[in-house]
């Protein structure tokens, strides 16, 4: 050993240490939040006193609770996966066993090394998606799925993965060998494209094939919401409605899409608990989203730090030492004749460890949302009523059992949308006893 500090045992430890880091911050910021719940669990805060009964108050406790508990157990599970993966040689044992029995095809062998990563990856996830959906849901009563329609939902969407991702795997791993150095900016360049494509295809094509989705029937409501959206000055193709009363009890309502597939889309859950004002006011702050650029700004931002991203990458990925720290051995071309690339290898070893570094800006970027949420509260609130707002939000929050006390270090981090208070306060609403 005459290099006891090689970059690849340097590699190896900032690994590591990066990982105690994020597992160290992870529990304990859960386990503030468990805490903060638990502490004011015995009484409803004072300012919904006259709106949430206690019981409703303590199902959102516990169900937070178990939710966060089973989070803590996953969060073991993917730490442990990982170093499987990486350091105690999963990734390297994978890619050798698909060398010898697929030989060194440029194409072939990355391609079967992403897609099996991808499926062994998702087989590992599916029990805690079933413990998620079949306890956790149903013991607070919010599953409405049977074993047959999640067993389908299951092979519809393995089924779509594989039917989309596969030849997009196969075009990038081709533009990253037949590109040369650049490879990462045209890698950049057909995954933008892909990504503008989701948007049109995802809410007319894709999302079909799980939910019905039928144009808005109730005629006053469809009136109320036209009048609104022309006086708001926007034009969408339709208003839907979701069946999501097939699958959870939880109530949503959204905006999906841009220039000719945009839709508003409300779950039928919503529409069931709101009152034609409260509607109103939700599709009010959805339009403010809208008002305020806010999709796009989210757009510009991922085509930003993808491209910083794939750069990193293209970088790291010719640096032996990222592969060796991350327990890989690269193809080296002098055994293989050159003809198996290290690409594949270098985006699944990115892939599992970037969101170890980008963990760390969750606060930043959690802000930011947050922002957002309260400027297309104050939108909704200049276009509909605040008032309406503010009881729709106390009704989806006790119908969707989330907490009314979270711990703000764990807001900090983790929450896309303010806490309930904080949004009624800023409005200048009242908690309405309804
Ligand atoms: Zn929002």
């Amino acid at each position: 050993m005459n290099e006891p500090f090689s970059p690849a045992l340097v590699t190896s430890l900032v690994f590591a240490l990066v990982l105690l880091a994020n597992l160290a911050v992870k529990f304990w910021l859960a386990s503030r939040q468990i805490r903060a719940v638990a502490r004011h669990r015995a009484a409803v805060p004072a300012e919904f006193v006259d709106t949430i009964a206690l019981s409703s108050h303590q199902r959102a406790a516990d169900y937070t609770v178990a939710k966060l508990r089973f989070g803590l157990l996953e969060l073991g599970v993917a730490a442990a996966v990982l170093l499987g993966w990486t350091l105690l040689g999963g990734l390297e044992w994978l890619n050798g066993a698909l060398l010898d029995w697929l030989g060194p095809r440029p194409l072939l062998q990355p391609l079967a090394l992403l897609v099996s990563f991808a499926v062994i990856n998702g087989l590992i996830d599916l029990p805690a998606s079933v413990y998620q959906t079949f306890v956790i849901e149903e013991r607070f009563g919010f599953n409405k799925m049977s074993w047959s329609l999640w067993l389908g939902d299951l092979l519809k969407s393995t089924l779509l993965s594989l039917a989309i991702g596969v030849p997009l795997a196969a075009g990038v791993l081709w533009l990253m060998q037949a590109t040369g150095d650049a490879w990462w900016l045209w890698t950049w360049a057909v995954w933008m494209v892909f990504s503008l494509l989701m948007l049109v295809i995802y809410p007319t094509v894709i999302a079909p094939l799980f939910n019905r989705f039928q144009p808005l029937q109730d005629e006053s409501l469809s009136e109320r919401v036209g009048q609104l959206m022309a006086r708001c000055g926007f034009k969408a193709k339709g208003l839907f409605v979701m069946d999501g009363s097939r699958r959870s009890a939880h109530a949503n309502a959204y905006f999906t899409g841009f220039g000719a597939a945009k839709r508003v889309v409300f779950f039928d859950t919503l529409l069931s608990q709101l009152t034609p004002a409260e509607v109103e006011a939700v599709l009010a702050h959805e339009l403010g989203h809208f008002k305020h650029r806010h999709i796009v700004k989210r757009i510009a931002g991922l085509f930003a730090f993808s491209l910083a991203g794939l750069a990193l990458l293209g970088w790291l990925s010719g640096q032996p030492w990222f592969y060796a720290g991350l327990g890989v051995t690269p193809n080296l071309p002098a055994t293989l004749g050159g003809a198996v690339p290290n690409h594949a290898l270098a985006l699944l070893l990115f892939l599992l460890v970037v969101p170890l570094f980008s963990f760390f800006l969750s606060p930043l970027m959690a802000q930011l949302s947050r922002k957002h949420e309260f400027e297309a509260d104050a939108y909704a609130a200049s276009q509909a009523n605040a008032q309406d707002l503010s009881n729709a939000l106390v009704k989806l929050y006790k119908d969707n059992a989330s907490t009314l006390t979270p711990d703000p270090l764990y807001v900090r981090f983790y929450y896309s949308h303010p806490p309930a208070s904080e949004r009624i306060a800023r409005m200048g609403a009242q908690v309405l006893p309804t």
